[in-house]
């Protein structure tokens, strides 16, 4: 046993401090601050240092935890951090929005015996802010540079990790971006207040500097078709994530104050980088003044309601339509949201949009009419047997119908994969009955010759840290058909000759 380890016995968990809910709901940053370094080393030395540790099998990317938290604690940062980004392609990002309590810290033994998690997240975030301060994370310089060219659609983190590894073993790399900016929703989509904006921006600044190329506003099967994007490159890999939003299917979806999650976090995005935006769109997708109603319970949710509350609604109300421990989001956004004086209401089921017609606006519907949503009609549910996805379901309790008033419903319903084989032009494209890419595991690659995906394209919506293993993967199985087509090319040439 290391004497420096295993310290869990006197040392009590301890988080960086988060600022208070009341000053945090006034603002858009971050809310915990990083470790210092002694107080990083500290919570380093409580690990156990177990035989098995689980917490690594539970992190998506394997994480070599112990190690690094072993090196941290006797002071060794940089091999620490070493150890780290040679694993984990984006650890500033996944230390700051994994869902902790539900991966690594949630099955630490320490927290299973009730000592308390080791505080993985925030040393894995604070060691890698520490190497970015120190200019330990240099430009990359690959040893030898490869004439073989990959083209990356879509810079979210599968498509970032992917463009990483791939540069570092010197392949010509160049990501394709729909907006005009790149990071996917690390930018767009999940607040500054989870995730610094400039983390993200300081991680597509460092790839540009290694050599990578970003070409945004470049929609492939619109500004630029698949077809030529597989003829000018080697490899294509399919990084778009999942943006079809799934909707309620019921009467006055379009009326004014119905709002749709993405576009919504993608304005308040917009205005926090500072982008100027019309004072009548601002207006629109403003929470500011109105009763929100935030329909769904996972992380897109979550954002919503806490978005919401900094943008100064009168009041923020969550309806999910199962119990509390059926939401699939992270127990802790739902514990902040509620000190930022979020309202839950379980189990609760939206059935109509009540509207009332609206005179003032320009907006109409299909039919002419003009409406502006004054409130939810809910059915109340119970929870029933387990289905076969494992899961609870859902039941309506009879009779038990009520009206919540409103003057704004966010729609945070999730997100299903597009019709990529219609919109790549490329009916060949092999999807699964979810719609979501068909590949192979672990090389990520498709059936079609030199097309690989990565991210929520192949898995659904899911979290940045599964996004940020299978571009990791990816850049494997692309590299390994790369050398195998540049073996065969040497081998038929040699054959040739004799
Ligand atoms: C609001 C919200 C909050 C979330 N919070 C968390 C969280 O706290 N923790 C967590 O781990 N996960 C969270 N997630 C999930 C996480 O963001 C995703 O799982 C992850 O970003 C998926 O990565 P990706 O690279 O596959 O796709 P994305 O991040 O979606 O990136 C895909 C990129 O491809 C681009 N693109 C799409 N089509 C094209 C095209 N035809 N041509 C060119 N570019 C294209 C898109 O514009 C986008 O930039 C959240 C998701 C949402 C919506
Ligand atoms: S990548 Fe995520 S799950 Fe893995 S150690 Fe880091 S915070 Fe935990």
């Amino acid at each position: 046993m290391r004497p420096s380890m295993h310290k869990f016995v006197d040392l009590s968990q301890h988080f960086p401090d988060a600022r208070k809910a009341v000053e945090r709901k006034q603002d858009f940053l971050e809310i915990d601050a990083p470790f210092d370094k002694r107080d990083c080393e500290r919570q380093s030395s409580r690990c156990e240092q177990c035989a098995v540790p689980f917490c690594q099998t539970f992190c998506p990317v394997g994480n070599d935890i112990p190690d690094w938290l072993m090196l941290c604690a006797e002071g060794e940062w940089r091999d620490a951090w070493e150890r780290l980004s040679a694993i984990n392609a984006l650890p500033e990002i996944c230390g700051r929005i994994c869902p902790q309590d539900r991966l690594c810290e949630g099955n630490c033994v320490l927290e299973r015996s009730g000592h308390g998690t080791v505080t993985i997240g925030a040393v894995e975030k604070t060691l890698t802010e520490h190497a970015f301060h120190e200019g330990w994370v240099q430009p990359l310089r690959p040893r030898r540079e490869r004439s073989a060219k990959v083209a990356i659609v879509g810079s979210g983190p599968a498509g970032l990790s992917a463009a990483l590894r791939l540069r570092e073993v010197g392949y010509q790399v160049r990501v394709f971006e729909a907006q005009d900016r790149a990071g996917g929703l690390m930018i767009y989509g999940i607040p500054n207040f989870k995730l610094d904006k400039h983390v993200v921006e300081r991680r597509v600044r460092w790839l540009q500097e290694s050599g990578v190329d970003v070409t945004l506003n470049c929609r492939i099967g619109k500004d630029k078709s698949f077809a030529s994007l597989r003829a000018e490159y080697d490899v294509v890999l399919i990084a778009t994530g999942v943006y079809d939003a799934r909707t309620l299917s019921l009467e006055g979806e379009e009326g004014e104050g119905m709002l749709a999650a993405f576009p919504y976090l993608k304005h308040s995005d917009r205005i926090y980088l500072g982008d100027s935006v019309e004072a009548q769109e601002q207006q629109r997708w403003s929470a500011a003044g109105r009763r929100v109603v935030v329909l769904g319970g996972g992380d897109t949710a979550m954002d919503c309601v806490r978005t919401a509350q900094r943008q100064g609604a009168k009041s923020v109300l969550c309806l999910y339509r199962r119990d509390r421990d059926s939401m699939p989001g992270s127990r802790r956004e739902v514990q902040k949201a509620e000190e930022e004086g979020v309202v839950f209401r379980f189990l609760m089921r939206p059935t109509a949009l009540l509207q009332r017609k609206q005179a003032r606006t320009k907006k109409t519907t299909a039919n002419g009419t003009v409406f502006e949503v004054e409130g939810v009609r809910v059915q109340k549910m119970r929870m029933g047997a387990k289905g076969k996805d494992g899961r609870t379901t859902a039941l309506p309790v009879e009779g038990e119908e009520e009206e919540v008033p409103c003057d704004c419903v966010i729609k945070a319903l999730g997100f299903e994969a597009e019709d990529l084989p219609a919109l790549f032009d490329e009916p060949a494209l092999p999807t699964t009955e979810w719609g979501t890419l068909r590949v192979e595991k672990p090389d990520m690659q498709s059936a079609l010759e030199g097309v690989f995906a990565a991210g929520d394209i192949v898995r659904g919506a899911s979290l940045v840290v599964w996004a940020v293993r299978e571009g990791m993967d990816a850049a494997r199985g692309i590299d390994a058909a790369l050398e195998g087509r540049a073996a065969k090319k040497t081998n038929e040439g040699q054959h040739d000759v004799s």
